[in-house]
């Protein structure tokens, strides 16, 4: 049975699902973000919301995978905009985010997936593939959205504990062979291309870690997928490395270096995190903002109860000042990439960590409250609500979950007592 078959009956009001549209949505959605971004970020907006609403949204199918969905945002050259690429002036961590943001309200599922390959996957091979036209070839087709890009870190016994990998890679004079298991491998089962994690020497994982892209045509791949049972459109996988050989041209962090390119990629996934969070609250909060305005129990539409109106407010504040410390990261994000020296570079991380902690609950909270302000209808498929609420949940995880930013967060500030000694 087709996931569509198993979609539920519309008991929606024809005509309040009628005025519940993503144009709606994203008029209500500019007049909030409107007065935080600047001028040039506005014209961006409007033409990316343009493209949506045209080119991507009649051909969202909630009975099929996402992955179809990917050249269309690459013809729109829409599969990232972290770094400058291809046709267009508007790239960097802010038009990244609103990307994410515009993306998610559209399809939640679809912004997921996209951030893995267009942007976690390319990312790194913008930074240190330049000079390779081997790595600059599998960019042009991941971009293109043609080919489909995934990232190897987490095993099935190393998590957060991510540095001390077991899986392993042995240098020949042509090629380096990785043998390993990895595990949570978003776009895994559907991917062309593998950025992978692997050590020379597992007692010394630091000093020996490589990174490196695997193509599927190499063989020795297998990448089965899990059950997610949230994220339904999206293929996460295990991925077998059965001796997969891997050309040195494919080498993207030699012995060492993968360490730090490790690290250096969490602050621009977890910079996209944001986006995607606030993009799935955007959601949440406005459907069920329309709803509640059209829904009328007792003679009234719902939203005029005060117990309706008043914690909706509440959480439109928190979402607008999340939404304003979000962007405030995708500006400073640009000392990361102009200045990457060591004070910065930890200032950033420590600041993408918190605010991706932030956001990612707060758009748990807000899918979860929202949908219960609205009833019933929102826990059924005929609203997006619950569609937001299962990707909110997966957005704390995803680039390391809370533990983990806690711990980054409070190793910086051990250090600044530390520096005062
Ligand atoms: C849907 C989904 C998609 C994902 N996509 C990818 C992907 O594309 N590529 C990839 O490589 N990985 C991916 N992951 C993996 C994700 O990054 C990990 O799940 C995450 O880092 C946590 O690791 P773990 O699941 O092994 O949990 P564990 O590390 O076992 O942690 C379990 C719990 O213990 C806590 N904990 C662990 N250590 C400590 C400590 N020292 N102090 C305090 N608390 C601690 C954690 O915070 C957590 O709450 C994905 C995961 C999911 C669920």
């Amino acid at each position: 049975m087709s996931y569509k078959e198993e979609l539920g009956v519309q008991i929606i009001d024809p005509e309040i699902k009628k005025k519940i549209t993503t144009k709606a949505i994203f008029k209500i959605f500019n007049k909030f973000i409107y007065p935080l971004i600047s001028e040039e970020e506005r014209e961006f907006l409007l033409e990316l919301e343009d493209f949506m609403l045209k080119e991507v949204e009649p051909l969202v199918d909630f009975s099929k995978d996402v992955y179809g969905l990917f050249p269309i945002l690459g013809k729109g050259n829409y599969m990232q905009r972290l770094n400058p690429y291809g046709e267009g002036k508007h790239f960097g961590m802010r038009f990244e985010l609103l990307l994410a943001m515009v993306t998610s309200i559209v399809d939640p599922e679809l912004d997921l997936a996209r951030v893995v390959s267009g942007l976690i996957f390319t990312n790194p091979l913008f930074q240190h593939g330049k000079d390779n036209p081997k790595i600059q070839q599998i960019l042009k087709d991941v971009l293109s959205g043609e080919k489909v890009g995934s990232i190897c870190i987490t095993e099935p016994t190393q998590g957060s504990d991510a540095v001390n990998m077991k899986t392993l890679a042995v240098e020949h004079p042509d090629y380096i062979t990785v043998t390993g298991e990895k595990v949570f491998t978003t776009n895994g089962p559907k991917a062309d291309y593998f950025i992978v994690y692997a050590v020379a020497d597992v007692d010394q994982p630091r000093k020996t870690m490589y990174q490196l892209v695997a193509e599927r045509t190499f063989g020795g791949l297998e990448t089965p997928r899990l059950g997610i049972p949230a994220v339904p459109r999206v293929h996460i996988g295990q991925t077998l490395f059965n001796g997969v050989n891997i050309p040195r041209e494919n080498i993207v962090a030699e012995q060492g270096k993968g360490y730090e390119h490790l690290f250096s990629g969490l602050v621009a996934e977890r910079g996209t995190i944001v986006g995607s969070s606030l993009g799935v609250s955007w959601l949440s909060m406005i459907t069920a903002f329309m709803y509640q305005n059209y829904r009328v129990q007792f003679g009234k539409p719902i939203f005029s109860y005060e117990a309706v109106s008043f914690p909706m407010s509440e959480l439109f504040s928190e979402l607008l000042a999340a939404t304003s410390i979000g962007l405030h990261m995708g500006t400073e994000y640009r000392k990361f990439v102009e200045h990457p020296e060591p004070k910065f570079t930890r200032y950033n991380a420590t600041l993408s960590s918190g605010i991706k902690t932030v956001t990612s609950q707060l758009s748990h909270k807000i899918a979860y409250e929202a949908q219960h302000l609205c009833g019933g209808i929102a826990y059924t498929d005929n609203l997006k609500m619950d569609r937001a609420l299962n990707v909110s949940r997966i957005q704390e995880v995803i680039g390391g979950s809370r533990n983990i930013q806690r711990f980054l967060v409070s190793r910086v500030l051990k250090d600044l007592m530390n520096d005062l000694d």
